[in-house]
């Protein structure tokens, strides 16, 4: 479904990204982990068009370098971001179907908007301003808006931050959800080994921006490169 060939991008004379490769399979959740500055975050930014860079990234076997971001959701790609960004003064149930009006090119659908609502668990606060949400459920209207947009691929970036065990279980069960319910691919940036090893079919560990290894959770988690790069962070 996503193609990473070769892909690099420096700033300046910082290279973020190195010559990076890998494939998401249809319908898989794909982990990435790595330390702090790694080049997670700046990777999302390449697919979702922020950057220029060089290498290669083709979406359902086409080339998507170069496209501009709203392109880019239009063919099915959303994402969140690491910190959550809403719009305060705006109603829960608006800021999903902004999402919905701009991110797809079907037609505006008020009934997907409720049912993203219901599935998201925030049916009952539609009215709220976003403003007003607790953290988790700000991480759930950010996951909720990018549904919005029909996504084939969600990309999310360290969604668990900042949560406690409680909240890191129900962020698990719908991210499962959107995976297993929706029929949604997921790749999902993370930071705690254990959601990553019960979520995951494939993980890539970065670090420095250059793989450091990329397979099966299990085995990647007990790679002794990697435990290295962990212990140096
Ligand atoms: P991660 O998400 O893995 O923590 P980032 O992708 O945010 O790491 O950052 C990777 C490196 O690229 C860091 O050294 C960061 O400072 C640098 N970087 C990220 N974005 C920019 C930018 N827009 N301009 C310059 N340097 C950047
Ligand atoms: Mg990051």
């Amino acid at each position: 479904m996503l193609e990473i060939k070769n892909v690099t991008k420096k700033f300046g004379e910082l290279t973020a990204v190195n010559n990076l490769s890998f494939t998401v399979e249809k319908g898989q959740v794909f982990g990435i982990a790595g330390p702090n500055g790694a080049g997670k975050s700046t990777l999302y930014n390449l697919i979702t068009g922020l950057y220029p860079f060089e290498g290669s990234i083709k979406f359902e076997g086409k080339e998507i370098r170069g496209f501009p971001s709203h392109k880019i959701a239009k063919l099915g790609i959303a994402r969140t971001f690491q910190i959550p960004q809403t719009f305060p003064s705006l109603t829960v149930k608006k800021s999903i179907a902004i999402g919905n009006y701009f991110g797809s090119d079907a037609e505006f659908d008020p009934a997907y908007v409720d049912e993203i609502l219901k599935f998201v668990n925030l049916y009952d606060k539609q009215d709220e301003k976003t403003g007003q949400l607790k953290l988790l459920d700000k991480k759930m209207l950010m996951i909720a808006a990018a549904l919005g947009t029909r996504p084939k691929i969600l990309m999310l970036d360290e969604p668990m931050a900042g949560s406690n065990s409680k909240e890191i279980l129900s962020l698990m069960e719908l991210i499962k959800r959107i995976n297993q319910d929706m029929g949604i691919t997921i790749i999902i940036i993370e930071h705690f080994m254990k959601v990553l090893t019960e979520l995951t079919s494939k993980l890539l560990i970065i670090e420095t921006g250059t793989e450091i290894c990329c397979g099966d959770p299990n085995d990647v988690t007990s790679d002794s490169r990697v435990i290295e790069c962990y212990l140096g962070d």
